[in-house]
């Protein structure tokens, strides 16, 4: 068996040593006799697999008790319409940043529960910068602010918190982004994220939440999208996505190990130092982001012609180098270079890159 390098940008590349103890784990869970998979999620075995990972992400991210972390599904594309059902509280007017593909699904969704006012858009740069915050029209009277920390499709990524003076509630879709770095949690009324980027499976999203906004969603609010139900059954109002939840937790742990999330930093962010240098020295590889945006975990390139993308597929696919196809909308390439993708894989793409212009340059 060869294990490539996979730079899918999701569901995505997962540690060897979390897949390699899944596997160990999986007829028999501790002497259970019995796969996680199989389990109760009433039982005290998957009560305390639950719980184990909570605690464990609550200190890799230190989060503030006053925070509920829970562990639903339906992705980030249901957090879309929970967020305004939960967060206007009261309000008719949220505030959203347009930076590329995912916000203007999560815009288009809440629109139908309120009126969006958009701060600031990148599409005059054609998602290549984000305008100061300075300059965004926000509006004081909003519910929220929410923006996308890292766009997955165009590598466009807001690493700084945005400091709105008005101090509207901060809500971020960390879907491609979490636990790449630490964050201040404090700086947020929300955090949510789809696990199958740089958590774990697919089939499970975090919400981190300020409890003191629970409790106040619209009227016909269905009960999964209330996060004061979750938060009150401790995200077992029906069944959870079990077995994703427990590899979440085997990923948590694998992050301690490696340091926690500063570790995770300097790692990511040489990482994709790499490969935008390599990129950037070329002049036969692109990447047009605002240097100040780009992404540490997506990173989108164009060749010279996108006729020679099949090539670069089909040489990458030689070298064990998989999913570099870039999203449709966007063409070229794109390499997601998640906590999980080691050195050596970004290491082996960039010899491959070398290799490749030398012999097509
Ligand atoms: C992948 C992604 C989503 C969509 O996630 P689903 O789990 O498929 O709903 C939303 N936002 C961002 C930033 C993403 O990367």
């Amino acid at each position: 068996m060869t294990r490539k390098y996979n730079f899918s940008a999701g569901p995505a590349t997962l540690p060897l040593d979390v897949l390699k103890q899944a596997q160990a784990e999986m007829l028999d869970w501790n002497g259970t006799g019995v796969s996680v998979m199989e389990m109760s999620h009433r039982s005290k075995e998957f009560i305390e697999i639950a719980a184990t990972a909570e605690f464990d992400l609550r200190e890799l991210m230190a989060i503030p008790n006053n925070y509920k972390v829970l562990f639903l599904q339906g992705g980030a594309h249901s957090q879309f319409a929970a967020i305004p059902l939960n967060l206007l509280r009261g309000k008719k007017t949220a505030d959203y940043l347009d930076t590329g593909i995912w916000s203007r699904k999560a815009i288009t969704e809440a629109s139908r529960y309120c009126n969006v006012n958009i701060v600031s858009s990148s599409a005059e740069s054609n998602f290549k910068t984000i305008e100061a915050v300075s300059d965004w029209h926000t509006n004081s009277d909003a519910a929220y602010l929410h923006y996308v920390y890292n766009e997955t499709i165009g590598g466009l990524e807001l690493s700084q918190e945005p400091q709105i003076s008005n101090a509207v509630p901060l809500v971020a879709d960390m879907s491609s982004t979490i636990l790449s770095r630490p964050i201040d949690v404090s700086k947020y009324a929300m955090i949510y994220a789809g696990a199958q980027k740089n958590i774990g499976p697919a089939g499970l999203t975090i919400v981190i939440v300020r409890e003191d906004l629970l409790g106040d969603t619209v009227e016909s609010t269905p009960t999964m999208l209330d996060y004061a139900v979750h938060a009150e059954t401790g995200s077992m109002y029906n069944t959870p996505a079990t077995y994703a939840w427990y590899l979440s937790g085997l990923v948590f742990k694998w992050i301690k190990k490696q340091g926690g999330l500063a570790a995770m930093a300097e790692i990511n962010q040489r990482k994709s130092q790499k490969l935008y240098n390599l990129i950037d020295v070329s002049g036969f590889y692109n990447n047009d982001v605002d240097k100040q945006f780009r992404s540490w975990m997506n990173i989108p390139f164009n060749l010279p012609a996108e006729s020679m993308n099949e090539l670069f597929l089909n040489e990458a696919t030689k070298n064990n180098l998989v999913a570099l196809k870039g999203h449709k909308s966007v063409g070229g390439m794109r390499a997601s270079i998640y906590n999980a993708m080691p050195e050596e894989g970004v290491d082996a793409l960039l010899k491959m890159m070398t290799d490749f212009e030398q012999d097509y340059g």
